[in-house]
């Protein structure tokens, strides 16, 4: 190369795949207690019966067609969507506020994309072996050995993303009757295409393209250092402690017990690379933070269970701030609660689930809104009284037809017109608009401002409603 000349990247780098190590200690065990959770929560939801209305439903249904989420026995219509906006919000909060307090937490234990491909590295486990028989397997020639064995890892992979989709499609209709109509062609077209195209990006996304999606694509990798202060805990190496002041070294003769290595100014680092081999996204953690380590915490297990067994203290790759780390008296790690940031999206968390929470526990059975027509205001008629014009809008949030009595108050009741249809009849979940007319002399307008609308369920035995609305004469 020329002197001056520029070095060019390479566009495309053909990526190794990773075969990682499985490893033992607290980390896995907690990733593994979250997956076990996670797929109990996810494949099980959806099969769980539960009546409504005197019929056979499902704990949890979200019924695109007559616009009802049915979550337990809490109804969510499409009136009802700032919930979702607040759930979303909350959940925004909540990954800034984990995120402050412990790094990229949520990638490593609770993101589908890791959850998956936890599994299915385990489907790989089970069949092909752990990672030099996998790394063997990988090298060798493709004999029946070799197809038999990624044929049936890959298999099962498959089954498990059919049935990851069959499981996502059975939240969307009646659990039971799904496999039967999607086997006999009953099922309605979305079902095959959400199934379809969920077992493919499952299968594609955990099975093939696995640390490429956290890596390449996940926007979060990239903005999470927004979040990260100096304080907040990450998966870190002591380089201080690990490399001391001539670097890393395996473990020879003069060099086995620590205190050799630290008089001869070595760390406690022995590189027997397992920290590397069990990391899912194939990173070295010794090389500082990265934008692609997903604190699952494995290296730590990993480079415990090696400190152990050399007899050197845990912990040389540990969850830490950096603070910590830099600091000549470091301390025993632990979560800085106190921070203005931590603070900030622990009170939004609360309030807005609070909100949340009220919204729901005070929500009524019939919603109900009137809309004073406006074009015109008022009507004058021949016998010298005026009209005022009205839109009322029902909700019948319940599972059962509902009729609904309509009244005035403040007014006499004969000033109410309701045209034909004195009682209004509103299906279970569903909406009704009617038109009525108010009627008052003229020195009765002159004096009436407001009056009130008694809306009263005929079923239930329940307060009626009282929704003020103005009256407009032209005084
Ligand atoms: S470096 Fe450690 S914590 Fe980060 S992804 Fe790899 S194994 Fe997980
Ligand atoms: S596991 Fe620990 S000792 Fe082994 S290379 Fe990694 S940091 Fe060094």
């Amino acid at each position: 190369m020329e002197a001056g000349a520029v070095k060019q990247s390479p566009l495309f780098i053909k990526s190794i795949p990773i075969v990682t190590r499985s490893v033992k200690g607290k980390f896995r065990n907690l990733k593994t207690a979250v997956m076990l959770f996670g797929y109990s929560f996810y494949f099980i939801l959806p099969w769980i019966p539960w009546e409504r209305a005197g019929a056979p439903s499902q704990a949890v249904l979200f019924d695109l067609v007559t616009r009802r989420f049915f979550i337990f026995n809490l109804i969510v219509y499409p009136q009802d969507i700032f919930w979702l906006a607040m759930v979303l919000f909350i959940l925004a909060a909540l990954l800034f506020f984990t995120t402050g307090l412990v790094g990229r937490a949520w990638c490593g234990f609770f993101c589908f994309q890791t959850v998956w491909t936890d599994l299915f590295i385990r489907i790989e486990q089970a069949i092909q072996g752990e990672r030099p028989a996998r790394l063997k397997l990988q090298k060798q020639p493709w004999n029946s050995e070799k197809i038999l064995k990624v044929g049936s890892s890959h298999f099962l992979m498959v089954l498990v993303s059919f049935w990851t989709a069959i499981s996502f499609a059975a939240y969307f209709t009646y659990a039971p009757n799904l496999l039967g109509n999607l086997i006999s062609g009953h099922a309605v077209e979305a079902t095959y295409i959400t199934v379809i195209v969920l077992t493919i990006t499952t299968y594609a996304a955990a099975g093939i393209l696995r640390e490429n999606i956290c890596t390449l694509a996940c926007p979060y990798a990239r903005f999470q250092s927004v979040m990260y202060e100096a304080d907040t805990l990450a998966v870190s190496y002591d380089a201080r402690r690990g490399e001391g002041t001539k670097g890393r070294i395996v473990p020879k003769p003069g060099l086995r017990i620590r205190e050799e290595r630290i008089e001869q100014g070595h760390g406690d680092c022995i590189d027997c690379g397992f920290c590397v081999q069990v990391c899912p996204t194939g990173i070295d953690i010794r090389n500082g933070l990265q934008y692609q380590c997903i604190s699952c915490g494995l290296c730590i297990d990993a480079c415990n269970n090696i400190m152990d067994s050399v007899g050197y203290p845990r912990g040389l790759i540990r969850y830490d701030s950096e603070i910590n780390l830099k600091s000549p008296t470091p301390t025993k790690p632990s979560i800085q609660w106190m921070r203005p940031k931590v603070i900030g999206y622990a009170l939004s968390v609360l309030l807005m689930t609070g909100t949340l929470a009220y919204h729901i526990g005070t929500r009524l059975d019939t919603e109900v809104a009137i809309q004073q027509v406006r074009q015109p205001l008022f009507i004058k008629l021949s016998d010298g009284s005026i009209r005022n014009r009205y839109q009322i809008h029902l909700v019948n949030k319940t599972e059962l037809d509902e009729t609904y009595q309509v009244g005035v108050k403040g007014i006499p009741d004969e000033a109410l017109d309701m045209g034909n249809i004195p009682h209004l009849k509103v299906s279970a979940g569903k909406d009704l608009r009617v038109n009525a007319k108010v009627s008052l002399s003229r020195e009765l307008a002159a004096k009436t401002k407001k009056f009130k609308f008694i809306i009263k369920p005929s079923s239930r035995d329940e307060a009626p409603l009282e929704i003020e609305t103005n009256f407009n004469s032209p005084q």
